[in-house]
């Protein structure tokens, strides 16, 4: 889009600047309500921005995504026509492009919190944007809370007070206004077009790809010129969908159709990828534009007449009782499905076919979807709600806009107990400031200050590395495949998948070891590190060669962050670089594994790393540990209120087996998944020595005495701590977990 078209187009926002100018000017809050696409995150900001409201300090708009922040800065910089990461930056975890003089800061809501630990009157901004509302991602729900404490403070205790604004692409800002003192509310009208709604005579939720694809593809030769926009659950349905279009569409005869442009559009999508959505097609070309929620609610594609909508979408469920999490695809709200309905109306009359029946939408569609606060794990939250010290506060009486359930804020308690975060009266430790200090999950930054002690940060860092990854093997040739198909048959090809001997020879010797998952991931990244990274490498491993560039990016990450902190190998080995590491260990991993052409006394160093790892990771992953049933390959968590019986998951990689064909009796469990049943994902065998300290501790929790929380009594002025930044932001993930 050229600078000409914008001047066009006046996004309907723009029309209502002067009444939002002046309600900013005469409260301390507001809502903006405003269809998708009506220019809330890219027109508000240059609004307040062109009526002098950065002259006392920037103004910062959150994102709930990473991605988010980053294309709307280079949007609105483009607008402005300025240089990315000058008037107007943005900044997320691990990247800051942004100066002091910015005056629009695009950031997540992640980063403004870890900014609230740094100076907790958060003093440089004049105006604060906490956009996409509707989206109640937990880290803005935490914001809600711990800025609207700031308002007051900022009144009290600085001459500048701030200005929060609120906005949200659906109809609840009533809820929003009263939680924030009964603050105005502007409703933004879009400009929405009727969309037909057509509804399924069948549900078509247990193959809904298939039923997505053959619902554009009719559109496609049916329906009049339009974009279609179909609504999936993640990144490897939209990929197959993708290539099912593709192929269907060139099996066509000639002149059946016109030309179709099919087009991904999910999170995980480099921006570069992204912004293709945002480009017209050429002429006479039909796009269908496969998405995740994104396209609901946060990124509007222009052009789009037919929606598909299959009713699902893939969210994380807690349950606090069992530890267990969950990725599920489950229904839509009935919000939702007026949102993607609402995409097909934006340009003219459109049409929103639905993949389900009216009765499923009127009988059993959630009428609001479940805000995440109170469907995921709390620790992260709890942990940075204590280590911002408030003296009045105590999590529990936390004045959420919706409370989590006690149960989930209790087992948070529990855990951040086990990881010696709080002592046993609730009260944040120096380890809990330190762990809050490092922008990673609390297991994880636990895990690297023992991994500090012990001499093997870099290890540490490499496996947490290789399990953010998605797909670090590929398709069937992890570990669990190897074991199944070749390693205990004397190398026969597999027989689920036929392949031909190759790439798992070399990964088959290292599974043979059994030393279980964590270890053969830091194998195999030693591995293909010595070689270079390089694709042939990968292949000899049947490594996923973006999965392993992933883990790559992700460590390198990680060791800024261990710099960042300066946390040093301050125990029996000296601090070692990767590079460091590197030379010292080349020469060892040339046979695989390296222990083959190890001396003696290298073999020793390297069991005594390998020990030194898993009992840094079990301190870390105390809260995932499991202990096997007696005389009984099954195992049962421990710690969290009541155990969960659980199979190792097929995909597991071998573990050691004593004389009765025993796995090891402690182990800890990187994810307890239910798919058909309970399954560890991902297992390192640990020590009793190394467990027995931590169980007698989980023994000896008292909850009632957890969740008084009160702050000691040498209270801290203003709470002000010497922690730099905070471990709130699982904004990171690997990729494929959808919106
Ligand atoms: P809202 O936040 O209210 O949903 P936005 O401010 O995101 O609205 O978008 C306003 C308009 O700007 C939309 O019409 C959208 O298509 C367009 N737009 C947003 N980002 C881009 C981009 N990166 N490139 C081109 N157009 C964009
Ligand atoms: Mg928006």
């Amino acid at each position: 889009m050229t600078k000409g078209d914008e001047k066009e187009i006046v996004l309907p926002i723009r029309r209502f600047a002067e009444d939002i100018i002046a309600a900013v000017r005469d409260n301390d809050s507001a809502v903006v309500i405003g269809e998708t696409g009506s220019g809330k995150t890219t027109q508000l900001s240059q609004i307040l921005l062109e009526a002098k409201f950065a002259e006392t300090g920037q103004i910062a708009v959150t994102q709930p995504r990473r991605v988010g922040a980053v294309t709307v800065a280079k949007r609105v910089a483009e607008e402005r026509g300025v240089e990315l990461g000058t008037e107007v930056g943005y900044a997320v975890r691990f990247e800051d492009r942004s100066t002091p003089d910015t005056k629009i800061k695009y950031l997540t809501d992640g980063t403004l919190l870890r900014e609230c630990l740094e100076d907790n009157l958060l003093q440089k901004y004049s105006v604060i944007i906490l956009d996409e509302a509707h989206e109640r991602s937990l880290n803005t729900d935490i914001l809600f809370g711990v800025l609207k404490r700031l308002l007051r403070r900022r009144k009290q205790q600085s001459d500048m007070p701030l200005k929060l604004i609120i906005t949200s692409a659906t109809l609840d800002g009533e809820k929003f206004s009263t939680y924030f003192n009964d603050c105005p509310v502007f409703n933004v009208p879009g400009r929405c077009f009727p969309v037909d709604i057509i509804y399924a005579m069948e549900d078509h939720f247990k193959d809904h790809v298939s039923a997505a694809v053959d619902t554009a593809l009719q559109i496609h030769l049916q329906q009049p010129p339009g974009d279609i926009l179909v609504f999936l659950t993640g990144q490897a349905e939209i990929e197959k969908a993708i290539q099912r279009i593709n192929s269907e569409i060139s099996g066509m005869p000639e002149d059946s159709c016109g030309p179709l442009l099919a087009l991904p559009l999910h999170a995980s999508l480099p921006p570069e990828m992204q912004v293709r959505v945002f480009r017209a097609p050429p002429e006479g070309t039909r796009r269908v534009i496969v998405s995740t929620n994104v396209a609901e609610t946060s990124v509007t594609v222009e052009g789009v007449v037919y929606v598909v909508d299959t009713g699902v979408v893939k969210q994380k469920h807690y349950q606090p009782a069992t530890g267990m999490d969950s990725l599920d695809v489950v229904p839509i709200s009935r919000v939702g499905a007026t949102q993607r309905a609402g995409r097909a109306g934006r340009t003219r009359p459109g049409k929103c076919f639905r993949l389900y029946t009216k009765a499923f939408y009127e009988g059993q569609m959630p009428i609001i979807t479940l805000p995440e606060i109170q469907r995921t794990s709390l620790v992260s939250a709890v942990l940075y709600l204590k280590s911002l010290e408030l003296e009045d506060m105590d999590v529990l009486s936390f004045d959420f806009l919706d409370a989590p359930g006690q149960d989930a804020l209790e087992e948070a308690l529990r855990q951040l107990y086990c990881l010696d975060a709080i002592d046993a009266d609730g009260v944040i430790t120096d380890m809990g400031r330190r762990m809050a200090g490092l922008p990673v999950d609390p297991a994880l930054s636990r895990a690297l200050i023992e991994a500090e002690k012990l001499g093997c940060v870099s290890e540490v860092i490499s496996i947490s590395a290789m399990l953010a990854t998605e797909h670090v093997f590929s398709a069937g040739q992890g570990p669990g495949d190897v074991l199944r198909g070749g390693a205990r048959n004397g190398g026969m090809p597999s027989s689920s998948t036929g392949r031909v001997e190759g790439p798992r020879e070399r990964l088959r010797e290292l599974v043979r070891r059994a030393e279980g998952d964590h270890v053969l991931l830091l194998r195999l990244w030693e591995a293909w590190r010595d070689r270079g990274y390089s694709r042939d490498a990968a292949y000899e491993f049947g490594l996923d060669l973006r999965g392993m560039n992933f883990a790559k990016e992700i460590r390198r990450q990680l060791e800024g962050v261990v710099k960042e902190v300066r946390l040093h190998g301050a125990g029996k080995r000296p601090r070692e670089d990767e590079d460091v590491l590197e030379g010292r260990w080349r020469k060892l991993s040339d046979d695989v594994d390296g222990t083959l052409s190890m001396s003696p006394r290298q073999r020793a160093e390297d069991a005594r790393r390998i020990e030194a790892t898993c009992h840094a990771l079990t301190v870390g992953f105390v809260n995932k540990l499991a202990r096997r049933l007696p005389r009984h390959n099954g195992y049962k968590t421990v710690g969290s209120t009541k155990g969960q019986l659980a199979q190792l998951h097929p995909s597991c990689s071998g573990l050691p087996e004593d004389d009765d064909g025993l796995t090891p009796e402690w182990v800890i469990y990187h994810e307890l998944v239910s798919t058909s049943k309970p399954f560890l994902r991902q297992v390192c065998p640990t020590r009793p020595e190394y467990v027995l300290p931590l169980v007698a501790k989980m023994a000896s929790i008292n909850v009632l005495r957890l969740s008084r929380g009160r702050i000691r009594e040498q209270v801290r002025s203003g709470g002000d701590h010497p922690s730099k930044t905070n471990a709130f932001d699982p904004e990171h993930k690997s990729s494929g977990a959808g919106g």
